[in-house]
This record gives structure tokens, sequence and C-alpha cells, in this order.
């Protein structure tokens, strides 16, 4: 037998392209031992249960890339890099972050990112640093699209509803294309099923024919940017034929009168108009939803970055609660979590900072909100270059690439330039960690523990702690010890503390746990860098120290058990709390497939109970934004005469998956990066397929080439995600492939409310360079 074959075993992981995260099974080995050479649906993953989709197959390109960092690097003065040790580079990135501190506060100290996609537990130890570096701002990628969604839902319910599509009798996907970027578990299988049923319905509105449009029962192919007069115009059917559920509303609701007073004089027919819908069709579309037992919707970011996101996140909302649709099988529910990822980010600015500006939830520079914790990427230049005494000096940047992912990337760069010092800790050398001061190299998510803390389903959560499946690359390390090693450097994490807790943990979990409390309550402070308390003395128990990184689940689990106990009784963690505590963190530990933690039952009322508002009534009417709601502006839709195209900048194909997969050479004929364009404009410009072009907006300009398709609406084109990103081939020849979408964004387009961008609608225009 070869020793290549020798090598190869399957083992279980998940999917870290989206947020389904399906379970996988995958075979490794290869030359290193460390590829993943074959990558199948794992049927024991109790939430994908086998599903996986194709992007799946490309994770290697990952695991593999060429990019790939083994060794700390310190920017020299020239601008290249060097190489230095471990223990330089914590020293030096520690004494960097100190120095800012000392001279302009913790405050000045930027935290970006926390996690990647799929990868959730370095953001759970990074916030440890934070607190001992007294951090108070941060953002990440759900602040480029999810934060208007929160505030909305937050406002509303007390709590984040999703979907259940699996049961829902009419789905509807609101700038979502959930056939290619997912967004709930099985979702081809849920989607085919439900274009089968003819007692079920789905209903899509998007500019485009989608693959998910092509099966929906009504496509509702709006003119982009449009959506807020859509939804108005199907409140305005519900209401003006009284299809409302009269029942729900009086029991369930405040301030329907103020919602029914406006929307039963709006003029559907005008706002159809405007949206270039068919009255008819969306009359019917709206009929078909309010007459049905159960109604789902997911919005997605052809809403959340496109004009008027957030009061879109606002009127679907409305939508689906006058028709009575939450709170039941088949319709929007609140889940559980372990630990949420909006929880994890909340930070100190959202709690209980004592700061004037800082109470009143908004950045220091800009006076723009703070939602859950985290400032508008879009606006995160100004809040660095802005000659402000309280702009950020410093910037701490994990598992995150600004300087390709947010709006206007050559301001970004200037912004990153700008600052006294930064560090960035990634698995590769990204466009961002190419400007930055220090790079501390990473594991990859398949090189260690890793989890997610998406658990929004209902009635029934479930939890994966990912175990290492391949070596760590020689030279790299897990978050939670570079994080540890950086909070230890700065002197907030004592010896005689961890030895104290190591000694305990020694003699079993009773006694761990009786020091543990003792410890925290004689030095309180030490609660700030409890991950890497943890991680540092329970955690050299787990596995003989292989599995440390999975301590703070043991806290998060006692303190689960003990909020819902209910919940974790149906899942099987029964006993006293903790007795259930730790069978639930015994089964996390031994679960690779994952397992259910949470079981609600049947009784979907339940959610009403996850509600945070005591009176358990939804707020209809938000005056915060209901003014906006009455007086939607179609000046927002005008494009500058020169750029009459409307460019979806990134937008989510087949093909693409998201950057983490820097290395593009898996597309062998170079198809992913297409600039689409519908016949009609390719007509008047002359292009056809394959023709290379320029595409220019009032930001910057790129070239690619052009594929003509009627799946595109007529003075609509678009850009995949992903692309753009500079990586060395196999050969070490460094390829760039596709445009960069934020060289063509403009950090001023922007939500008026949440900060989040325009990315779905940038003005643009396109000329042929030459012919196929
Ligand atoms: S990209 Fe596909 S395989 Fe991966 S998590 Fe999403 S749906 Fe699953």
């Amino acid at each position: 037998m070869s020793q290549e074959k020798q090598n190869v075993e399957f083992k279980k992981s998940s999917c870290i392209l989206c947020s389904v995260n399906c379970g996988l099974d995958i075979q490794t080995g290869g030359e290193s031992g460390r590829e993943l050479l074959k990558i199948k649906g794992d049927r024991d993953n109790p939430s994908s249960q086998g599903y996986l989709c194709n992007k799946a197959a490309r994770l290697n390109y990952y695991q593999m890339g060429q990019d790939r960092m083994d060794t700390p690097m310190r920017r020299k003065s020239d601008g290249s890099y060097e190489a230095v040790s471990w223990e330089t580079a914590i020293k030096e990135v520690a004494a960097g972050l100190n120095k800012v501190k000392n001279s302009h506060g913790g405050d000045k100290i930027l935290f970006i990112g926390g996690g990647g996609q799929g990868n959730h537990l370095g953001g759970l130890y990074s916030d440890g640093l934070q607190k001992a570096l007294g951090v108070r701002y941060r953002t990440n990628a759900l602040a480029q699209e999810k934060t208007g969604e929160f505030w909305v839902s937050g406002k509303m319910f007390g709590g984040g509803p999703h979907g259940d599509f699996e049961h829902a009798e009419v789905s509807v996907f609101l700038g979502k294309n959930p056939w290619q970027t997912h967004g709930f578990p099985k979702t081809r299988t849920i989607l085919k099923d439900i274009s089968r049923d003819p007692k079920r319905a789905m209903i899509v509105l998007d500019p485009c024919v989608t693959d998910t449009a092509k099966i929906s029962d009504y496509h509702l192919q709006l003119q982009p940017g449009t959506d807020a007069w859509a939804l108005s115009a199907m409140i305005a059917i519900v209401i003006q034929e009284e299809l409302e559920d009269k029942t729900f509303l009086s029991n369930h609701t405040e301030g329907f009168d103020q919602i029914h007073a406006y929307f039963a004089q709006l003029d559907i027919a005008e706002y159809c108009k405007i949206s270039q819908l068919d009255l008819d069709l969306v009359t019917r579309a709206t009929r078909r939803l309010a007459q049905a037992k159960s109604v789902s919707i997911f919005e997605d970011l052809g809403t959340q970055q496109n004009i008027n996101s957030t009061l879109v996140s606002y009127l679907q909302r409305i939508l689906f609660v006058i028709t009575g649709n939450f709170a039941k099988k088949g319709t929007a529910n609140i889940g559980v979590s372990l630990l949420s990822v909006t929880d994890a980010s909340k930070g100190d600015v959202s709690a209980k900072s004592t700061k004037k500006n800082i109470n009143k939830k908004v950045s220091p520079v800009l006076g723009s909100k703070v939602i859950v914790g985290l400032l508008p990427c879009n606006e995160i230049a100004d809040e660095i270059l802005t000659d402000h005494p309280d702009r950020f000096r410093a910037a701490i940047i994990e598992s995150s690439n600004p300087v390709h992912s947010y709006a206007d990337s050559a301001r970004m760069r200037e912004a990153m330039q700008a600052l006294e010092f930064s560090v960035v800790i990634d698995v590769a050398m990204t466009e961002t960690a190419n400007i930055a001061d220090y790079v501390l190299p990473a594991a990859s998510a398949y090189e260690k523990h890793e989890c997610v803390f998406f658990q929004v389903d209902f009635p029934k959560n479930t939890f994966q702690l990912r175990h290492p499946i391949v070596d760590k690359l020689a030279g790299t390390k897990i978050e939670a010890e570079i994080h540890t090693l950086l909070i230890e450097e700065l002197g907030a994490l004592k010896p005689l503390h961890v030895a104290i807790l190591r000694t305990a943990a020694k003699l079993g979990r009773r006694s761990f746990a009786l020091a543990f409390t003792a410890l925290l309550k004689f030095k309180p402070e030490l609660m700030k860098v409890l991950p890497s308390l943890l991680y540092r003395s329970l955690g050299q128990t787990l596995n003989q120290g292989k599995s440390a990184s999975a301590a703070p689940f043991w806290a998060l689990c006692h303190q689960f058990v003990r909020k819902n106990r209910t919940y974790a009784n149906n899942a099987g963690f029964t006993g006293s709390l903790w007795q259930a505590g730790e069978k639930m963190f015994e089964t996390l530990l031994n679960s690779p497939s994952g397992f259910i933690f949470s079981d609600s039952g049947t009784d979907y009322s339940d959610t009403w109970k996850r509600m945070s508002r005591a009176d358990k009534q939804i707020q209809l009417h938000l005056p915060e934004l209901f003014p906006q709601v009455c007086n939607l502006d179609t000046s927002l839709l005008a494009c500058p005469k020169e750029f009459p195209l409307i460019l979806t900048a990134g937008q989510r194909r087949g093909e693409t998956t998201n950057t983490i997969i820097r290395d593009a050479s898996w597309d062998k004929k170079n198809k992913s990066s297409s600039l689409y364009i519908h016949p009609v404009d390719a007509d008047k410009l002359k292009i056809e397929s394959g023709d290379q072009v320029k595409i220019s907006t009032q930001t910057g300009s790129g070239q690619t080439h052009a594929f003509v398709t009627e799946q595109q609406r007529p003075g609509f084109i678009s850009l995949p995600n992903g692309l753009g990103l500079d990586y060395k081939n196999s050969q070490g020849k460094k390829v760039h492939i596709g445009i960069a979408p934020n060289e063509l964004t403009s950090s001023d387009r922007k939500d008026f409310f949440a900060g989040t961008p325009w990315h779905k609608y940038v003005p643009a225009k396109i000329e042929k360079l030459s012919i196929a």
C-alpha cells in the first residue's frame, strides 16, 4: 500500500462556506496528510443529515492555499516583511497595543472581525483580549448586512425570529436566492419539495431570474432598489382587502391603528408602477400569502445591501405579523442558543459603559448608531481618517479582510496606513494583512476545534464542536492560544490564578467548580478573561489538553441548563442542574457530528416566552422608522447620467463562495469572474459573451469579460462576490482573477439608519474593450 493511501481517512467536520454549516465526512490525506481529499455529506449531523451542495468540494483550496502563513511577520520601514519568532511577535504586539492604550486610551483601539464564517470560537477568546485592553468599539461582517434587521427585530419582538421553511405553506424570498446562498438546513431539498407540492407556494421578489425564481410560483421581478415600494403595496392589499388576522392583531400586537391608517389610503397601483410590477401579479401573490395557514419570509443581501435596507426589514415584518404568521409551525419563531454571535458581539458599548457618547450607543467620531455593539463597516475609514481627538489609532483585525470587504477599498487602505499600530490574525496573507504592522498566522478551521454560534432553528437546536481533522500547519497557532498569550503578556491573566485552578481541575470537575467560583468571587476582574482562564486551567484536563479550547463550553453548558432547564431536559439532559450541565458538556465534547442541545417540544407558542419584551406584545409602530415608511423617496433610485446602469457588486452565484477561498484555480475556464449583462443592454453596447469590458463607477474601475444572460433584468448588471483577490498559484506566481467589488463601491452610499452599504445598487457604466 502506498504511503498516500495509508494516510487516507474519513473524519467528521462541517462546511464553513455559508451559515448553514452542513456536516461533512472528509477524507484527509495526501502527501502532507493535511489535505481534504474527498468531501461527502455527514448523515450523522443532526441538522444537515447528509445534505451538502457543490461548493463544499472546493474546501481544499482554502485548506492548502498557497498564501497560508507559517510564521509571524513584522513589517519593515520599507513596507516589506520579515519573519519573527512567536515570542518576539507576542511581546511586540502587546507592547504596540499597550502604547496606544497608554497614550490615547483603550477605546482608540478598534477590533474588527473575531472568528470567520463557520469559525466563531476565536471570537470568544478575542473578547478577553479586548477587555484586557479596554477596547470599546468593534465591528464585523454582520454590520455589512444584518444590523438594520437586528435592530428592527429587537424593537418589534425583543428577539430574532426566523422562518420555518420546511413547514411553511407559503415561503417568501426577498433579495435572496436560497438555491445558491442557502440560509437554512437542506435548502435545495426543501425548495424542491415546495415547488413540487401544489398545496404550497413560493414567492420571490428579485430583479434577477435566479435559480430560486425559476422554480417559484410568483416571481415579482421588481426594479432594483424598489423592495420597500413593493412590500408597501403588498401590506396595503392585505389591509384594503381586509385580509389581516384580526384576532392575532388584537391579542398580540400594539400599534396596528397607525399602520392601518397609512396603508388603508396607499395608492397600490402607483407603488406597483414604481417597482415596475404587474398589479394583478402582486395582488394574486399577496392574497395567496394572506390566505395561507403559515408563511415564512427570508430577507437577504439583495435588500440588506440596498436602498431602504432597514425599512425593508421593518416592512416585511409588518407583512407577516398582520397576517398572523408568528409563533406557529411554519412561521417565524425565536430559537435559543448556547451563545449567539450577537451576544458575543455586544461588547461594552451596548452593555454598561459610562461615557456620554457610549451611553447613546454611537460611534466616537461620526456619531453613528452602534447596533448589537457593532460600528457600521462603511464608516470605519472615516472613524480612522477624520481629524478628531477620538479617532481610532490602532486596530486588531482577526479573520477579517476589511480592505477587500468594506466599501471603497482605496480609502480603507489609506485608513489602515494611517493607524499608529495594527495587527492581523489570519490564516493567509490577505489584502489587509499586507498593510498591517504585524501578521500572526492562525491554524485553519480544519486544524483546530471550531464551532458556530448560529443556532436559529426551532423547536430543536443543534451544536457541533468540530474536532481538528488534520495536523496544524507548522508555525501556526490556534486563536485561543494567540489571544491568551497576548492577554498574559499584558498581565491580565496571572500564572498564580491559573495554577490554583489547574490544581483543582486535577481533582475533578466538582472541585474545579468550587475553586473557580471562589476565585471569581475573590478576583472578579478575572471575568474579563474568562475563556482564557478556562482554557489554561480546565482545558488542560480535556482530552489531555488537546481539546483545551473547548473549555469555555463547560461554563456555557451549565449556564444554558440553568436558564433553559425544560428545553435541556427535553433534549435528554436530565438530573440535577449539575448533572444535566455536565452531561451536556460531555456530549458536546464527544459528538463530532454535533448534537441536539435544546428541544422546545411541539408547542410553538413557547416563542412568546422567548420575547424579551415584558408585555409579550409585538410592536407594529416603530416611531424611528414609520415616518420614513410613509415618505419613501424615489429620488434615491436616480442614477447620474454618465452611470446609467445599476451594478450588483458581489452577486452570490453557483460558482462563487466567499473570500476564505483565495485560490480561484478551481475555476479552470475562468468563468466565475464574468460581468453579467442582459441582452438588451449588451445589444446597445454591441457586447457579446466573452468580450473584455471595462466597468466604471464614481469610485473606480476594473476589467473583466462579459456574459450575456437573460437572468439579468435590463439596466441591471452584476459582478460576483469573493473574487478580485491576490493569491499565489502552485508555481508561486501572483495571480489576480476578477474584479474586487469594493474597488467600485462608495462608503457614502449607505442606509440612513444602520449605515449598511448599498453594494447592490451601484451606478455604473461599461465599455467594450475588445471582441472575443
Ligand atoms: S456552501 Fe453548501 S455545503 Fe457549504 S454549508 Fe452552505 S449549503 Fe452546506
